[in-house]
């Protein structure tokens, strides 16, 4: 990828003139996830208080935040980054997240890890990419890992994404009463950063939060 061909003046979703890698329209135009908002999940609620889903079934990660609503062009920019190697883009999608996280109390940043063969086959982790930008004194790449990722959580009807990834997130070491913030490009269901939050929960860690960029608004 040509840096030059993301900042040559181009908004990188409109091509009209822009002095960044979008122009201020498109820019003004992204979907920023506006509160009330549930602070577990990031989902709309009536008056931010945790939602109906949270209380009934509380997930392993005790906050959520996220900057954009997962849908047109958000959907486009976290797709680029994640299948077609525009890594520019992570600069871009790390700055408007980083406006939203409140990283003091954080011990350790984790993205969410790749399993060895995605790594290899994509080159890199989307979300290390996003990460690099956030907190990066505190970016610790060797604490999780994930023994597989196949089928891919996108493939799947949301009931069985649960039982997808289930088990398969590990600690390299204990961090006991850590605060850790999980970073990731998508969150969906939320079974993935349930299940790496249960991870590190395992390993002694005091409180997860998630810090997402973009957020797919359920439709119950
Ligand atoms: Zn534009
Ligand atoms: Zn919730």
């Amino acid at each position: 990828m040509v840096l030059g061909l993301l900042f040559g003046g181009t908004c990188y979703l409109c091509r009209g003139t822009a002095s960044a890698l979008l122009c201020a329209a498109c820019d003004a135009d992204l979907p920023r996830l506006a509160p009330p908002r549930c602070p577990r999940c990031a989902l709309a609620s009536q008056r931010g208080e945790v939602c109906g889903r949270c209380l009934a079934e509380a997930p392993h990660y005790d906050a959520t935040v996220a900057a954009l609503a997962y849908e047109f062009p958000a959907d486009t920019l976290v797709h680029s980054l994640k299948f077609r190697g525009e890594l520019a883009l992570a600069g871009f999608l790390g700055h408007l997240l980083s406006e939203r996280i409140a990283t003091d109390g954080i011990d350790l940043v984790v993205p969410v890890p790749l399993s060895a063969e995605r790594l290899r086959g994509r080159g890199y982790n989307q979300s290390v990419e996003i990460a690099r930008h956030l907190r990066p004194g505190k970016l610790d790449l060797a604490l999780c890992e994930r023994s597989r990722d196949t089928p891919a959580q996108l493939d799947l009807p949301y009931d069985e994404r649960r039982r997808n990834v289930r088990g398969a997130f590990r600690c390299t070491r204990a961090v006991l009463g850590c605060t850790v913030a999980v970073v990731d490009d998508v969150m969906t269901t939320g079974a993935t950063l349930d299940e790496l939050a249960a991870a590190l929960k395992g390993a002694g860690a005091a409180r997860v939060v998630n810090w997402v960029v973009a957020r797919t608004v359920l439709a119950d």
